[in-house]
């Protein structure tokens, strides 16, 4: 595979069997998004996920990924990723949850997350999942061939901060392929003193908005995994895979 500046250039061929990867993450998504209701207990995702992985004869990407132990990332209210599905916590009215989810599929990765509404919720629980998807639209379509990948999370960082919420520092989105990260990072602001890539076609980016209704502070959680806001306040968290491509941004994680 041909690099640039230390990053995989997937052909079209790659790219086709990384929307297969990601039309199977988008579909498991849509199932848990289903599935979501009051009462149900969090380990049912992972169930869905685990069977969709079978009947689509896939890898699920996250299980054993540095000893992760689950196929799906659950991470309810303010814990902003990572969290650990679980048969005792059951999720109510009112709570939000987001679900992130890869696979592998012809040896490519497929990466994707969105947040779900567990039955009604707070108009504030709302605007932060509107905005955090928002903000991940405003980043996907800066993933032009030419333009510097910061602008990407410029983006990103303007929709989010201008809506008043924080953008998380401690983790970004990835490059992904053949791995699950690859180069490059993808902050969801710019940082400081570090200049951007220039986009090229045939890279595939996993951009992932992760907002904080207060604080960006994070804190893991003593099983090393869970990261909660520090202000226990909201977090929301959506991302896709997407390609760079000749005739512009190409999202490979849709149902469709
Ligand atoms: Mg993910
Ligand atoms: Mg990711």
């Amino acid at each position: 595979m041909k690099k640039a500046r230390g990053i995989f250039l997937k052909n079209e061929k790659e790219i086709g069997l990384m929307r297969e990867a990601g039309r199977i993450v988008s579909l498991i998504l849509d199932e848990i998004g289903q599935a979501v209701k009051p009462g149900v207990p969090t380990m049912l995702f992972e169930d869905i996920a685990r069977r969709m992985c079978d009947q689509f004869k896939v890898r699920p990407a996250f299980l054993g990924y540095l000893g992760f132990p689950f196929a799906i990332c659950c991470s309810v209210n303010e814990v902003i990723v990572h969290g650990f599905p679980s048969s005792e916590r059951i999720v109510k009215e009112g709570d939000i949850v987001s679900i992130d989810m890869g696979v592998v599929a012809g040896g490519f990765h497929g990466d994707s997350a969105r947040t779900f509404a567990v039955g009604k919720i707070s108009q504030s629980a709302q605007r932060l999942m509107d905005v955090t998807s928002e903000s991940l639209d405003r980043g996907i379509a800066q993933a032009v061939s030419g333009r510097n990948l910061y602008e990407i999370s410029a983006a990103v960082q303007e929709c989010v901060e201008s809506a008043g919420f924080g953008v998380v520092r401690r983790f970004v989105g990835h490059g992904i392929g053949v791995k699950l990260h690859e180069k490059p990072e993808i902050p969801n602001f710019v940082p400081k003193g570090l200049s951007g890539v220039t986009l090229k076609p045939g890279m595939v980016l996993a951009i992932e908005p992760m907002v904080t209704e207060g604080s960006f502070d994070v804190e893991v959680l003593e099983d090393r995994w869970t990261a909660v806001t520090k202000d226990r306040k909201l977090a929301a968290h959506f991302e896709h895979t997407v390609a760079v491509t000749t005739d512009g941004p190409m999202i490979l994680t849709l149902s469709g």
